[in-house]
């Protein structure tokens, strides 16, 4: 007998952290190692952010608020949602949370009964199948692999539903593939959906504003606006912001569902940090413009590490339309023997490989639940990124 609770025991520690930790410990002992395995922005959070944060503090910004969001941040929330997706969100039905994993926690935690299905394209997040089990239901995963671009098919979805099917969770573009659904794409997801009127649909936005070349994000309720009443608009600052401390999530959803939410949150964190929100209301409110020039500057990072990647025989790495993260296919290095005779067995024995001999930190693929592939963040500067593509190729080409 254990003295931790059951739904303690259902959940594992993020993988991605952990390899971060390794990442330190490799560098503590003064090994040159290049962590490619943290998933946030190296840009810096806007000097008007900070200005309004200190501003705050000045004004006496530091008392409670409440519980699920400031009023000033959820009109510049609902502003958002007006000006990016076309979608209208009054104030009631938005909650905001501490970071967009809170935003998910709480929803799922709120509505999931022991055995409701949550149906999860892999690769995934590696928090969403997490959380599904920490609230008693079951994570039910459709593999999206590199030959479908990491996609599902309506027909994919359409077969995994089952009466127990609450949520279907969207995240687009992704994090791990950088994969994003087209207008298109949505609506012949939205069409199945329409076809199970008891489904719920929960769509995680965190990246949309890193998309590439000319692609036009668009999310389910602004493409399939029947779907409104049963859709949950997930967002947050960390990643468009370069915010990942400051710790805002949000969600626009039916007003039900926010006070659901909110009171859970009532008796977890209450509200988000009250000088955090005073700084997500300015990132919000203010000039959008350097979006653009970030998703241009990850865009340059993205070819580099595309085309380096694809010209090392056994690697096969499809071209993300946004977020900045890879997701390179090793199908083709599984089975080849290191330098040191050992056979490389699966993608978590590459990642291992690639850390010791490389000196590049990866996330290997099963962490996502679609394997072999690594997961490859390149939010880090190109002389970098040319070192660790160096890096990888060297170590590659070793294998026999
Ligand atoms: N959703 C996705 C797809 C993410 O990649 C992340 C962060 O890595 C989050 C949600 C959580 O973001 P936050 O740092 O705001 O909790």
């Amino acid at each position: 007998m254990t003295f931790t609770s059951a739904a303690l025991g259902r959940i594992q520690p993020s993988a991605t952290l952990a390899m971060t930790s390794r990442v330190l410990e490799q560098k503590a002992k003064g090994i040159d190692v290049i962590g490619l395995s943290a998933g946030e922005p190296d840009f810096d959070t806007p000097d008007f952010v900070k200005a309004a944060a200190i501003e705050a503090i000045q004004q006496g910004k530091t008392k409670y608020t409440n519980v699920d969001g400031t009023a000033e941040l959820k009109a510049a929330i609902a502003a958002k949602f007006k000006r990016d997706n076309g979608l209208v969100y009054e104030p009631a039905q938005i909650s905001v949370n501490v970071g967009g994993k809170h935003t998910l926690f709480n929803a799922l935690v709120a509505t999931v009964d022991p055995g409701d299905e949550v149906i999860i394209p892999a690769p995934y997040w590696v928090s969403y199948p997490d959380i599904v089990a920490f609230a008693g239901g079951v994570p039910v995963m459709i593999a999206a692999g590199a030959a479908q671009n990491y996609k599902v098919t309506p027909e994919q979805l359409d077969a995994a539903i089952t009466p127990r099917t609450k949520w279907v969770l969207l995240n687009s573009p992704s994090n791990p593939s950088g994969a994003a659904y087209s207008e298109a794409e949505l609506k012949a997801l939205a069409e199945v959906l329409r076809r199970h009127p008891h489904v719920w649909v929960m769509t995680d936005d965190m990246y949309e504003h890193i998309v590439y070349d000319d692609f036009h994000f668009t999310t389910i309720a602004q493409v399939a606006p029947d779907l409104y009443e049963r859709t949950l608009t997930v967002n947050g600052c960390s990643k468009a912001y370069s915010m990942t401390g400051w710790r805002i999530g949000f969600a626009g959803g039916p007003t039900w569902l926010i006070k659901a939410m909110a009171k859970l949150q009532s008796q977890s964190t209450s509200n988000p940090c009250s000088i955090a929100q005073a700084a997500a209301t300015a990132a919000l409110n203010g000039d959008q413009g350097f979006l653009k020039d970030r998703a241009r500057a990850f865009q340059v990072r993205r070819d580099l590490v595309v085309g380096r990647l694809n010209a090392i025989d056994g690697i096969h790495c499809p071209v993300p339309e946004g977020a900045f993260y890879v997701y390179p296919d090793v199908s083709g290095l599984i089975g080849r023997k290191t330098p040191a005779g050992l056979v490389i067995e699966n993608d978590e024995m590459l990642i291992g490989y690639l850390l010791d001999e490389g000196r590049v930190a990866a996330v290997h693929g099963g962490a996502f639940g679609l394997s072999p592939a690594f997961r490859v963040s390149y939010a880090t500067s190109e002389s970098i990124l040319t070192t660790a593509c160096d890096r990888i190729a060297e170590a590659c080409a070793a294998l026999k």
